[in-house]
């Protein structure tokens, strides 16, 4: 069982279990909604998640209303996996690694490859960005 929540603790979830899997994202979209260089996230069977507390999105991305933390895509009927941000959970380190990264060619150039895990150029399925 993990535990994650945003910042100012207002959403809190959980989830059992390992995830799925974990990837790493280049993408522009990525950069843009975490003001990051990239990000980090993994998808776990939505039976195995619970949350507490409102959440607000924009374009399937959820995030507290009251902090602006970046915690999950919220999901649509008939989802089978909610796709949760990883620097979300309590425990750092959260000993997770990506087992894909995509959207590689927009990787900077001072951020190593992840070792081991699969190298995509652009998006590995049909659903992410740019
Ligand atoms: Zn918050
Ligand atoms: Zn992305």
């Amino acid at each position: 069982m993990r535990t994650g929540g945003c910042l100012c603790g207002a959403v809190r979830y959980s989830v059992r279990g390992d995830p799925v899997h974990v990837r790493r994202c280049h993408c522009a979209n990525c950069r843009k909604e975490s003001g990051s260089a990239f990000t980090v996230y993994a998808h776990w069977p939505v039976e195995a998640f619970e949350v507490s507390g409102e959440i607000s999105s924009y374009d399937g991305r959820g995030f507290c209303p009251r902090c602006g933390s970046r915690l999950l895509d919220t999901s649509n009927p008939g989802d089978t996996l909610i796709e949760i941000r990883i620097g979300s959970l309590d425990e750092a380190p959260f000993q997770l690694k990506p087992d894909d990264e995509i959207w590689v060619k927009r990787r900077e150039s001072w951020i190593p490859p992840v070792e081991g895990a699969a190298q995509h150029d652009e998006s590995a399925t049909q659903h992410d960005e740019n």
